[in-house]
């Protein structure tokens, strides 16, 4: 292994109100920010941004994107004003065989700036965000984020920013949370924990997977961490514990 390999990271981000409310998630968030060596870039895989095709944001300057509504107005006054990575753009559009194309119309959607806004908060990371192609099989994303792997041996820090139970039907805040958040969640654990890409991959035949996971955007980020981990690497879980009920918040890091 290289001794320059960047640590590769999946955020559970929640609501996007912890970009400006205080809570443990995001003092982790902070602390990990504080641990992590300074990448010379980052490629952020956020479950908000999804495109028919893959595709890499390529501008120099990105845009904060204020995707979503009914949120306070603190909330739409946040800029995250990190540079983007034209070169890493290209470098990702050359490792896939021009299968990734840059983008210059996204910038940094709430998914990559409420997490990069407190891991680093001087805004001085490079970012560039590599968007999920909505049609691709978990297998196409895993293959593809193997792909990019070699990313991390270059000063790249991959960042996947989702969630593992994600419902917003089913939410229940101050409630218990319910089974079928908390099974589908120790499953993709234990998973995560044997480095199982292929059970993480076939995630619906996890107890609770129709709830957990209506809709897949925001599982696939984790896809991409694990599918770039080593099988001798480091690995760490944080945040274990649920937003609003139901959200996993779960995290981890590996190497
Ligand atoms: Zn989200």
């Amino acid at each position: 292994m290289s001794l320059s390999r960047m640590p590769a990271v999946f955020i559970g981000h929640g609501s996007p109100m912890n970009a400006i409310t205080d809570n443990p998630f995001r003092r982790a968030w902070a602390a990990l920010g504080r641990e992590l060596p300074k990448p010379r870039a980052v490629l952020c895989i956020s479950a908000h941004w999804e495109t028919p095709s893959p595709r890499v944001c390529a501008v120099a300057q990105p845009e904060t994107i204020h995707d979503f509504g009914g949120f306070p107005a603190e909330l739409f006054a946040v800029r995250y004003p990190a540079p983007g990575s034209p070169a890493l753009a290209q470098q990702v559009a050359a490792l896939s065989a021009g299968t990734v194309e840059p983008d210059l119309r996204w910038g940094l959607d709430h998914g990559a700036w409420q997490v990069l806004m407190h891991l680093f908060p001087q805004a001085d990371v490079p970012v560039a965000q590599l968007s999920l192609p909505r049609a691709y099989t978990p297998r196409q994303h895993a293959d593809l984020a193997r792909s990019l792997a070699p990313l991390r041996d270059e000063g790249i820090m991959v960042i996947g920013s989702g969630n593992i139970v994600h419902n917003l039907r089913l939410l229940a805040p101050g409630g218990v949370t319910p089974e079928w958040a908390s099974d589908f969640d120790a499953a993709v654990a234990d998973a995560i924990e044997q480095r199982d890409l292929e059970a993480l991959a076939d995630y619906r035949n996890f107890p609770g997977a129709a709830q957990a996971v209506p809709t897949p955007e925001h599982y696939w980020p984790l896809l991409y961490v694990m599918a770039m981990a080593a099988p001798d690497e480091p690995l760490q879980m944080f945040n274990t514990a649920y937003d609003w009920g139901s959200i996993s918040m779960r995290s981890l890091r590996v190497g």
